[in-house]
């Protein structure tokens, strides 16, 4: 019989971590701060192997919430994230029967710096993020214009290749006035553009004309089986949400590049999705690209991250198997979710 447990947490963010977690598409001047709330999730399989990992949804971004998920779940209907949950337990599991830890899985891979907040960005800021050896920065936009242009011609001025992401709040005409209020300098130094407005194959193509697109929180409105070339370049893989064996085939079927992230979760979360980037790359090579697995650091400290330890962009392996944590995952007061 496979028992299941979960333990609730909150982490506190230090900033406003998006356009739609803050509020401030209703009211773009005020950003609060709301804490975030999900369940450290174990699993003993009638074997009696352990397993671990997150589930930390998203409301803002369409997520059926944590309450709802957790009471479907006792009904016997298990959401799409509580599936993804699963697998990755199972596969923190196998690794803790097996005694490793996930990161064996290939070579530490690159992360991109998040920049929640462009409108702070000064240049003073970009150089120690260029001395920690950081190459890619991803700036979290739809906002504030002027600002965040600004933002982007200071880092594109310092070299660094630039990630944005609108989280689908904008539409194709304000998407192309954001791109030409942007240098020629600046605009070449953008690797690629997540979710520039909510999918739709006319407004992405349109779009596609002035950035490289990669495709995030719109997956799902994606039509795959009606579209035989698609309006992006690159898809973007959270294992927390999507499931990486599908989203991989499409990447192949399209040709597209990947990226993997973390879904700004627990630092449970957060390991999980470095090992599946870790062990893509050594699979798929060139087709993975950075990764954008480091938000632990846009959380107060707690006694998980603290044990999340890096080399510049490089998020380097924890102590433990599996996703490592062994001691303070066992000590935690877990509470019985189900048995199946
Ligand atoms: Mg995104």
């Amino acid at each position: 019989m496979r028992q299941i447990f979960i333990y609730s947490y909150s982490m506190t963010p230090l900033v406003p971590l998006n356009v739609l977690a803050s509020g401030a598409v209703a009211n773009p001047k005020k950003f609060e701060v709301r804490p975030r709330e999900g369940v450290l999730i174990k699993v003993i399989s009638s074997e009696g192997f352990v397993g671990y990992s997150d589930l930390h949804p998203w409301p803002e971004l369409g997520d059926i919430t944590l309450a709802q998920q957790l009471t479907d779940f006792h009904q016997d209907k298990i959401s799409p994230q509580i599936e993804r949950s699963l697998e990755l337990a199972q596969r923190d599991a196998r690794a803790r029967a097996q005694k490793v830890h996930l990161f064996s899985a290939g070579e530490l891979l690159k992360n991109n710096f998040l920049l929640p907040t462009p409108s702070q960005v000064n240049i003073a800021l970009l150089e120690d993020i260029k001395n920690q050896n950081f190459t890619t920065l991803k700036l979290k936009v739809g906002k504030d214009r002027d600002a965040e242009v600004a933002a982007i011609e200071r880092a594109a001025g310092l070299g660094f290749k630039v990630r944005l992401d609108f989280n689908a709040v904008g539409t194709p005409q304000s998407f192309e006035q954001f791109m030409s209020a942007l240098s020629e300098a600046a605009r070449t130094q953008i690797e690629y553009v997540e979710d520039p407005c909510p999918f739709d194959v006319d407004g992405w193509n349109r779009a596609s004309q002035f950035a490289r697109l990669a495709l995030d929180n719109q997956y799902d409105k994606v039509p795959w089986q009606q579209l035989s070339q698609v309006p992006f370049d690159v898809i973007i893989i959270k294992p927390a949400k999507t499931s990486v064996s599908e989203a991989i085939a499409f990447c192949l079927k399209y040709d597209l590049k990947t990226v993997v992230t973390n879904y700004m979760d627990h630092p449970v979360g957060v390991v999980h999705a470095a090992s599946i980037a870790m062990e893509l790359k050594k699979k798929y090579k060139d087709t993975i690209l950075e990764a954008g697995c480091l938000t632990h650091r846009l959380f107060k400290s707690d006694e998980f991250s603290r044990k999340l330890e890096t080399d510049g962009p490089y998020l380097l392996k924890t102590e433990g198997f599996g996703v490592g944590f062994d001691e303070l995952l066992e000590a935690l007061p877990w509470q019985a979710l189900k048995k199946s």
